[in-house]
C-alpha cells in the first residue's frame, strides 16, 4: 500500500496510500482527490487515500452479491469457526491494533486497549450463530399441518462507522457475516487505519473473497450504498443529524436501516451519593476518551444541598488529568480528533460565556510541549443551564457542564426536555430513588452509580429520540434480528390423516 494509485493526485514519496478491499484483494481507488489521515496529537499526516467513486463502490457491492449464495450455503458451524479464528487473530494483534488506534484517533493506550477487549467480545457473541440462528417449529397447527420458522440472511449490508470507536463499530459487521450476509464496511475518513488492519485479519481468517469488503471515502460512499439496489440494508453510527438523514434516505429506498445517533447524557448526583466511590466514575464518564464517546456524561446535575461540595471535589479530581500524547503511558487525556473540533469546542464556551455561563475550569488554549501541532483542549467545566447551546447540544469533546437542581423531579424534567435519549445515570444509595429514576428517565440506557452504562456486547445498544433511528438496536440478538429475516414455512404431507387420533378441528371449546 505504498506509492501512488492510478487516477489520483501525486503523493509525497513513502506516503502510505490506502486502498479498498474488494473481492478478497486490495484494490487501488480509482476516484480522485486526497483524504488525509492525521495523527491528532502530532498533526502529522500518517496515510492518505483518494475518495472512492461510484465505480469503486459498485465493484464492492458486485463482489458481495457474487458471494452471497455461497456464503449463505456455507454451514453455520463453519462460519462460526471462521469467527473463532478471526477472534484469535485479533487477540494476537491486539497491542498492534491498540497502537494504530492511538495514532489515528488520539485515545490513550489504556483506552485503546480497553476498546480492543470490548471489540473481541463482539466477535465472541457473533460467533454464537450456531445458537442465534436457531428457528422454531410447531407441529400440528392444523391436522397434519406444521409451521417452521427459519432465519435467513438477506444479502449485502453496509456498515458505516464514526471516528470515535475505530475498532468496535466497524466490527458490527461480524454479526452480519456470521448470520450469512456479505458486507461493505465504510470506516470514518478520520480513522480508517484500524479498520484496514481488521480487514487484513479477516482475510487471513479465511472469509471467502467478497464476504468482507471495505470502501474508503466520505459521505458520498454512504449515499451511494444507501441508494444502491443490491444493498439490502445499512447499520449506521454517527451524529444525530446525519443518522436521521441516512435513516430517511435508506428506508426511503425500502431498505432496513438502524441509525445510531449522538447524545447528551445527564449524570444526577443526589444527596445520598457515596462521593468517595463515585467521583472517579464521574470523571471517567465525563472526560474519558476526551469525552468523544456517545456514552460520555455531558451534564452533571447536582442536588443543591450538596452542590458546593460535589463541585469542589469534581473540579479537584478533573485537574489531576494529564493532557498529552496517548502513546505516553502517563497520559490520561488525549487530544480531540481535529483542529475543527477544537475550534468548535472553544467557540461553544465563548458563546456560553456571552449567554451568562461561568467557566469553572478553562482548558481553552492548552498546549503540550513537543506536540505543538496537536488538537489540544484541556478539561473545561462550565456552570451552565438548559436553554444554552452548550448545555443542550452534543459537544463531543472535554467541555462539560454542571447545573444545580432542586431534586429528582427537576433532574428528570431536564432529561425529558433533552432532544437526545441515549443514557442517563444517577448516583444514589437510596433504592427507591434509583428505582423511580430507572422508570421515569426516557433514555435507552440507565446507569445506577455507573456513569457510563455501556452494555456489554451480549446486549443490544441504542437510544431514544434523536439518539436512535430504527427498530432494531445495534449488536447482540437485535443485530441477529436486523441482519436476518424470519421465514415461515407451513407444510402438510399427503398421507391419510383420517385415522389419526385427535379432537375435531371444528371443536369450539366447552361441549363434549
Ligand atoms: P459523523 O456523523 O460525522 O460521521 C459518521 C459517519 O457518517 C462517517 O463514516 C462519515 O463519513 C459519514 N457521514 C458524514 N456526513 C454524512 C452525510 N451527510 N451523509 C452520509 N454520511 C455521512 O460522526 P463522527 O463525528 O464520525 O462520530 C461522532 C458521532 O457519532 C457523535 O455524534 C457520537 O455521539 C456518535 N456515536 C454514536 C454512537 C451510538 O451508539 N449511538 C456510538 C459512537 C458514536
Amino acid at each position: 500500500m505504498l506509492g501512488a494509485p492510478k487516477g489520483s493526485v501525486d503523493y509525497a514519496p513513502n506516503m502510505r496510500v490506502l486502498e479498498n478491499f474488494v473481492a478478497g484483494a486490495w484494490t487501488p481507488i480509482e476516484g480522485t482527490g486526497s483524504i488525509p489521515v492525521t495523527n491528532p496529537a502530532t498533526g502529522e499526516t500518517i496515510a492518505t487515500h483518494p475518495q472512492s467513486n461510484a465505480a469503486d463502490i459498485d465493484r464492492a457491492v458486485a463482489a458481495a452479491v457474487a458471494v452471497f449464495r455461497v456464503w449463505w450455503m456455507t454451514p453455520i458451524p463453519t462460519r462460526s469457526a471462521m469467527m473463532f479464528r478471526y477472534r484469535h487473530l485479533i487477540w494476537e494483534a491486539r497491542e498492534e491494533l491498540s497502537r494504530i488506534l492511538v495514532e489515528e484517533n488520539g485515545k490513550t493506550l489504556a483506552e485503546a486497549r480497553g476498546e480492543m477487549l470490548r471489540a473481541l467480545q463482539y466477535i465472541e457473541h457473533a460467533a454464537a450463530a450456531t445458537e442465534t440462528m436457531k428457528g422454531s417449529v410447531t407441529e400440528n397447527v392444523g391436522s397434519g399441518v406444521d409451521i417452521e420458522y427459519i432465519r435467513e440472511p438477506l444479502g449485502p449490508f453496509a456498515i458505516v462507522a464514526p471516528f470515535n470507536f475505530p475498532a468496535m463499530i466497524p466490527l458490527y459487521f461480524t454479526w452480519a457475516v456470521a448470520t450469512g450476509n456479505p458486507v461493505i464496511v465504510k470506516p470514518s475518513e478520520h480513522c480508517p487505519l484500524t479498520t484496514v488492519r481488521l480487514v487484513e485479519l479477516a482475510d487471513e481468517a479465511g472469509f471467502p473473497p467478497g464476504v468482507v469488503n471495505m470502501v474508503l471515502g466520505d459521505r458520498t460512499v454512504v449515499e451511494r450504498l444507501a441508494e444502491h439496489p443490491d444493498v439490502v440494508g445499512m447499520s449506521f453510527v454517527g451524529s444525530s443529524e446525519i443518522a436521521e438523514r441516512v435513516y430517511k434516505l435508506t428506508t426511503g429506498y425500502g431498505k432496513r436501516c438502524q441509525a445510531q445517533g449522538g447524545s447528551k447524557n445527564h449524570l444526577v448526583v443526589t444527596d445520598t451519593a457515596e462521593l468517595d466511590k463515585c467521583l472517579p466514575n464521574m470523571v471517567s464518564s465525563m472526560l474519558g476518551s476526551s469525552s468523544q464517546r456517545c456514552f460520555a456524561g455531558s451534564n452533571l446535575l447536582i442536588y443543591e444541598s450538596v452542590y458546593d461540595r460535589v463541585m469542589d471535589r469534581f473540579l479537584a479530581a478533573v485537574k489531576v488529568l494529564r493532557l498529552g500524547y496517548g502513546m505516553n503511558e502517563t497520559t490520561t487525556l488525549g487530544p480531540v480528533i481535529s483542529p475543527e473540533s477544537r475550534t468548535r469546542l472553544e467557540e461553544s464556551v465563548d458563546k456560553a460565556v456571552a449567554e451568562g455561563a461561568t467557566v469553572l475550569l478553562d482548558g481553552r488554549g492548552a498546549t503540550v510541549a513537543g506536540f505543538e501541532r496537536g488538537n489540544w483542549i484541556g478539561p473545561t467545566i462550565v456552570s451552565a443551564s438548559p436553554g444554552m447551546e452548550i448545555f443542550d447540544q452534543e459537544l463531543f469533546g472535554p467541555v462539560r457542564c454542571l447545573q444545580k437542581v432542586s431534586g429528582l423531579d427537576e433532574a428528570l424534567a431536564i432529561i425529558d426536555a433533552s432532544a437526545y435519549g441515549h443514557t442517563a445515570a444517577i448516583y444514589t444509595e437510596h433504592g427507591g430513588v434509583a428505582r423511580e429514576f430507572r422508570q421515569r428517565a426516557n433514555v435507552g440506557q440507565i446507569g445506577i452509580n455507573v456513569g457510563t452504562p455501556a452494555p456489554i456486547a451480549f446486549y443490544a445498544v441504542g437510544g431514544r429520540k434523536s439518539s436512535f433511528y430504527g427498530s432494531h438496536r445495534g449488536r447482540a440478538n437485535d443485530a441477529v434480528d436486523f441482519y436476518t429475516d424470519k421465514k415461515v414455512v407451513v407444510s402438510t404431507w399427503h398421507i391419510d390423516t383420517t385415522e389419526q387420533p385427535g379432537v375435531d378441528p371444528a371443536f369450539e371449546g366447552g361441549a363434549r
